[in-house]
């Protein structure tokens, strides 16, 4: 059975450009529902932490410095089948080739800053989801 929530970060480029309050529209205007939110910055451990899955990978030391370089806003969000419908809302990776209308095609400036984090499965929503918010953040 599917799972019911995911979890997003609003990107450092995308909160820098003031688009946290139509990216956040666009998320409730999909039918989500918001159960944990909070604005942060994270430290290059933090961020290192977050993105172990990738640490092979060649932008991973980018990857980690930028989303160190400035304040983000991370949540939780909640819908039927929510990790798969978050994908459908932001959008594929790379904004170039984000459907249109997606919040990536709308409020992401490149392949790194891609404007928003969405989960890629239920394990690793619940695994993120903790990493943010503790049980008296969650609502
Ligand atoms: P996502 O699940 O759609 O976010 O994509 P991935 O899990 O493949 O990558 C994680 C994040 O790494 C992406 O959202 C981008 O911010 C960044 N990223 C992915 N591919 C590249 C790349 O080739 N170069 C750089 N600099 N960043 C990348």
């Amino acid at each position: 059975m599917s799972g019911h929530k995911t979890l997003t970060m609003i990107k450092p480029v995308a909160f820098g450009k003031n688009y946290t309050g139509k990216i956040l529209a666009k998320i409730t205007e999909a039918g989500f529902t918001i159960s944990a939110m909070k604005m942060t910055k994270l430290t290059i451990v933090q961020a290192q932490a977050f993105y172990n899955v990738h640490k092979e990978r060649p932008f991973y030391n980018d990857l980690v410095e930028f989303m160190s370089s400035g304040p983000i806003v991370a949540a939780v969000l909640e819908k039927e089948n929510a990790v798969e419908e978050y994908r459908k809302v932001i959008g594929a990776t790379n904004p170039e080739n984000a459907d249109k209308g997606t919040i990536r095609d709308l409020y992401g400036t490149s392949l790194q800053a891609n404007a928003v984090h969405g989960s890629d499965s239920d394990e690793n929503a619940e695994i993120e989801a903790s990493f943010f918010f503790s049980q008296l953040e969650r609502f």
